[in-house]
């Protein structure tokens, strides 16, 4: 703990989408403006490895975070 590397979570990000092909885990829906997003949040010492990343398309990620999503998402 106490080592963050947010390069490391920058790439990760960019990773997942890239792996999940920039689809949208929650719709479906495939965008560019997809985004990582951290399943334990980084600011909760959540990891970079790709079992805690997801990709979300924009409004899934924002929805999530205001809370109006009402899933877990879980990868694993
Ligand atoms: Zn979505
Ligand atoms: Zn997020």
């Amino acid at each position: 703990m106490g080592q963050n590397r947010p390069y490391k979570h920058r790439k990760a990000q960019k990773e997942v989408k890239e792996y999940e092909q920039y689809q949208c885990m929650v719709c479906g829906k495939i965008s560019q403006n997809a985004q990582g997003h951290h399943l334990i949040p980084y600011s909760e010492g959540g990891s970079a490895d790709m079992q805690n990343m997801i990709t979300l398309c924009l409004d899934c990620h924002r929805k999530y975070h205001r809370g109006e999503l009402n899933i877990d998402i879980y990868r694993f």
